[in-house]
């Protein structure tokens, strides 16, 4: 909701800036539509430039810094939310946004391979929804008010976008434990797949602090 990205290690990417930029960029847009002089209109398609190439710059850094989080978190795999039909999701959501939140996709994507951790995609359903407690999973619109997420059922309160890194997380562990118990030929069915968590890992059999924390 606030962020451009929340990790399930509890690392935020805060969209504040970001936005900040975009608005500064639109007032100078604004000012040099105005005057309507041929001066004005090349300033605005240089204008028009820096600010893509400032856009993607910045996407760019948000992009590394998440795989540096993956890294460093012994992560072997980054999962998104699948975007496809973020449009209809957030049929409010600026423009602005929604390129930033595929553009980071991609970069990621780009980028991740090299420090040898894959990128895959979930179904979004329900993930914000949804209590990613240990035991719970309880599912209502209303656990979710704004940026605040308390479960209707256990009482779990939780700022929302983590509640929902949190989710994207389970629901990619859960689908790789499915495909490593249904196939035969993989020998790694009892291979350890859980969640990173802040201050921990999440798997089927609960939460696990890390050893020194
Ligand atoms: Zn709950």
């Amino acid at each position: 909701m606030n962020s451009l990205a929340v990790a399930s290690t509890g690392t935020f990417w805060s969209g504040e800036e970001y936005d900040h930029w975009i608005q500064e960029f639109e007032k100078r847009r604004a000012e040099m539509q105005q005057r309507g002089t041929q001066a004005a209109h090349n300033a605005l398609l240089r204008l028009g430039k820096r600010e893509r190439a400032w856009r993607k710059q910045y996407i760019h850094t948000v992009a590394n810094e998440i795989v540096d989080e993956a890294v460093d978190h012994e992560c072997d795999v980054i999962v998104f939310e699948d975007l496809t039909d973020i449009r209809e999701r957030l049929p409010h959501a600026d423009w602005h946004h929604i390129w930033a939140f595929r553009r980071l996709v991609e970069y990621v994507e780009y980028k991740a391979p090299d420090c040898g951790v894959a990128v895959e995609q979930v179904e979004p359903d329900h993930t914000s929804q949804r209590c990613s407690h240990t035991d719970c999973g309880f599912t209502h619109k209303d656990n979710r008010d704004g940026e605040q997420f308390q479960c209707l059922k256990c009482g779990y309160e939780i700022n929302a976008d983590y509640n929902g890194a949190k989710n994207v997380g389970l629901r990619y562990m859960r689908k790789r434990q499915h495909r490593l118990r249904s196939s035969p030929t993989s020998g790694s069915a009892d291979a350890p797949v859980d969640v990173r968590i802040n201050g921990g890992t999440l798997n089927d059999d609960g939460y696990r602090p890390t050893a020194d924390s």
